[in-house]
């Protein structure tokens, strides 16, 4: 074993494998006697699991540094804009109960009291219509961008809807024609170690031992290396957040020029929650729910029922089912294997966050890629605290969906509003935040998974009304200019963006100006 860290193996060749793939090689690979060596191992009988259709805006700025162009993205993986996502009955699911979480933040956040502001001004508006203008943009199913605006520009923040697949093939051709990855397609079989417990090499049937310094697992759900390997435990959340399975499905729209939604649709049920990810040419629908609480023959039929009363089709397959354990690795990088994506732990699809741990995990290695096996241990001491950090707010900012929620018609709803089912940190933030709103040092690491914005945006769309301790008359002020603001823009923007449908329409055809 050479003590610098040169060969880097990937096994996996899903979403993670790929995008870690194209993030390393792109900054560390080429052709220089001293660059890193990429090679992903994927086997041939084994697919990669073909849901993970939502994104982050984060998939811009991964997207254009890896070299790749919107527009191949739109023209081949039938991909689409994402705005932010709207919930549908979450809160008590009456007729009417639907609210945004849309990607812009707030206009005027940070400087006026814009909730102060909200709850003295305008309490019976929604919070969100109130400070951006992306809901409104979202209900009248609106680009965030206009036919002149260049590649990875946006009029407003977004992020994508895309075909798994596509995207993962998309994401193969470019990592290995233009970023040099090697690509073995294998079924890997066992695993060697040096003495001291490092991987040395992974064993394949066709190609023989393929050795390396450093090797991650993104292995999906078998985990193969972090898991089965490395017998790296679970932190199973179920206590917490209950769904541990999901059914999906591919459903037509009843007419190819339909309207297009720019927002993931989150629909509350007795049974669970069902997504709904509006591709061009077909919507990515499914369940989400907990087995302790629902049976899959009535997940099904809820989910059946949600396609038709949405405009699906009447003659329905019977969905794909995929079952997990909601939770995430006690550890992400042991020895001389880091986990990244579904080998290092999956809570549930809400708020689409899995693949922005995956780019996030990604960076992080690129970023601090250790130059020896030395600093490889602190390396990973370092990526493990970022990363239980990460997944510990990501359980909070999930929980703080359901614990809001005044539905009463299961015990799925009943049970996750139960106190013993909140983690401590969730529940002293929400003591708090009775008496004043969410604010940037409530979640002070650089580079979290969710700002305080997006707090805002989930409590006071949940119906979440503060009594505020300290208002501050100056502040609410600014926050009335902020508001006439957003009203403006506004009415702008819902007067000079194209549809979404017409926008996607256009780039087949024409393609997008470059920046
Ligand atoms: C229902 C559901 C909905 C989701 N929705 C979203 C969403 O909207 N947004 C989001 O960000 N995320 C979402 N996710 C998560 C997202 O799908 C994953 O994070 C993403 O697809 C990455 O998966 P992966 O690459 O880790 O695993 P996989 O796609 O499962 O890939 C595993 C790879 O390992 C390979 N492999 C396995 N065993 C071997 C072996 N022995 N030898 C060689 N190769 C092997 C396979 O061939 C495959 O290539 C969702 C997940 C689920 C379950």
């Amino acid at each position: 074993m050479t003590d610098a860290v040169r060969q880097v193996v990937i096994l996996g060749g899903g979403s993670a494998g790929w995008i870690t793939a194209a993030v390393l090689a792109v900054e560390l690979g080429g052709s220089d006697p001293g660059a890193v060596k990429i090679t992903l191992i994927e086997s041939p009988d084994t697919p990669a699991i073909g849901v993970g259709e939502g994104t982050w805006p984060s998939m811009r700025e991964t997207l254009q540094r890896i070299g790749l162009h919107e527009v191949d993205l739109v023209r081949g993986c039938d991909a689409a804009f994402k705005q932010g996502s709207r919930f549908n009955g979450w809160v008590n699911g009456n007729e009417g109960d639907a609210y945004y979480h849309p990607f812009s933040l707030p206009q005027g956040y940070g400087e006026a009291d814009l909730v102060g502001g909200w709850l003295s001004q305008s309490p019976d508006q929604p919070f969100a219509e109130t400070v951006s203008a992306q809901p409104h943009l979202c209900t009248e199913r609106l680009a965030p961008k206009q036919t002149s605006t260049p590649d990875f520009g946006a009029v407003v923040n977004y992020g994508y809807h895309f075909d798994a697949v596509k995207m993962g093939l998309l994401l193969r051709k470019h990592a290995v024609d233009k970023l040099g990855v090697r690509h073995v397609a294998d079924e890997v079989t066992t695993v060697h170690t040096h003495e001291n417990g490092d991987i040395a090499a992974l064993e394949t049937k066709a190609h023989g031992k393929i050795t390396g310094d450093l090797f991650i697992d993104c292995s999906g759900l078998a985990s193969l290396l972090i898991g089965k390997h490395y017998g790296i435990a679970m932190r199973s959340q179920q206590h917490v957040l209950f769904n541990d399975s999901a059914l999906a499905l591919q459903v037509p729209y009843a007419e190819a020029n339909a309207p297009l939604a720019s927002a993931t649709i989150a629909t509350a049920y007795p049974e669970g929650w069902t997504w709904d990810i509006g591709l061009p040419t077909r919507r990515g629908m499914g369940m989400v729910y907990s087995s302790a609480h629902t049976t899959q023959e009535a997940a099904t039929a809820a989910l059946h029922n949600h396609i038709r009363k949405t405009g699906g089709p009447s003659d329905l397959a019977a969905p794909r089912l995929i079952r997990f354990t909601p939770g995430y690795r006690e550890q992400f990088w042991h020895r001389n294997c880091v986990a990244v994506g579904l080998s290092s732990g999956f809570i549930e699809p809400l708020e689409a966050s899995a693949l922005a741990l995956v780019e996030l995990s990604a960076a992080m290695i690129r970023d601090e890629f250790p130059a020896n096996r030395a600093d490889m241990d602190l390396v990973a001491k370092r990526f493990n605290d970022a990363f239980t950090y990460r997944w510990a707010r990501i359980i909070d900012f999930l929980k703080l969906h359901y614990v809001l929620s005044q539905r009463d018609d299961s015990d799925y709803w009943r049970d996750h509003r139960n106190p013993a089912s909140m983690p401590e940190r969730l529940g002293e933030l929400l003591q708090l935040w009775h008496h004043r709103a969410p604010y940037r040092n409530d979640l002070f690491r650089i580079e979290e998974v969710f700002p305080a914005a997006s707090y805002q945006y989930v409590l006071y769309g949940m119906g979440f009304k503060p009594k505020l301790a300290n208002p501050r008359p100056a502040r609410l002020a600014q926050a009335q200019a902020c508001f006439q603001n957003s009203a403006i823009i506004t009415k702008r923007f819902l007067g000079g963006l194209p549809r979404h449908r017409d926008l996607i329409n256009h780039i087949h055809v024409h393609g997008m100006p470059s920046a």
